[in-house]
């Protein structure tokens, strides 16, 4: 697909995750699919308790896979649950980890049929991750999926975070 138009799907926004009427919102969630802190809590927080109820009989998710569930109480009709991977220092293999959660992301997403999806700044919390080569592999990522959806929300947790985003698609899309 044409790189600019593929650049026109992009969006960016600061907030709250839970509240944006989207298809899909993504979680940053951890092995266990139980919940934790961090966007992962507000999530199952705002979803309500059936979430815990359905990912309980999930099994849990290895890193860099991905699995879906209703949104319940959430704008949102699906969450994709994803984990990222912990950073050890960027030689553990954390790159192609995060690159194959947004990659694997974007596929449940698409065999769902959702046509607007946002992801919080996956693995840059508790986990870890460096902000901006992180933001650099969400972007990549949703650039080569982009003709797949209508609108690809990176949704930061604070203006620093959203002009990281900025600043990576400037340069990416230019
Ligand atoms: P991880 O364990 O993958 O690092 P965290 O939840 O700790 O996940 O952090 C991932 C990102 O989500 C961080 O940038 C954090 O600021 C952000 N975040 C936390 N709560 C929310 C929320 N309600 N909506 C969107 N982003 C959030």
């Amino acid at each position: 697909m044409d790189k600019q138009v593929a650049c026109s799907r992009l969006d960016v926004c600061t907030g709250d995750i839970t509240k944006l009427d989207v298809d899909a919102v993504v979680n940053a969630a951890n092995n266990t699919l139980l919940g934790g802190g961090g966007v992962d809590g507000a999530i199952h927080k705002a979803a309500g308790p059936e979430l815990l109820d359905l990912t309980r009989t999930l099994g849990g998710c290895p890193t860099g896979e991905a699995r879906v569930t209703p949104g319940f109480r959430l704008p949102a009709r699906w969450i994709i649950h994803t984990v990222g991977p912990v950073w050890r220092g960027g030689d553990q293999g954390e790159p192609d980890l995060l690159r194959r959660a947004y990659r694997n992301s974007l596929q449940l997403a698409r065999e769902k049929g959702v046509r607007t999806i946002a992801f919080p700044a996956i693995s840059t919390g508790v986990y870890g991750y460096p902000k901006a080569p992180a933001a650099r592999i969400a972007v990549e990522e949703a650039l080569l999926a982009a003709d797949n959806f209508e609108r690809i929300l990176f949704c930061a947790f604070s203006q620093g975070d959203e002009s990281i985003y900025r600043q990576v698609i400037e340069e990416l899309c230019k």
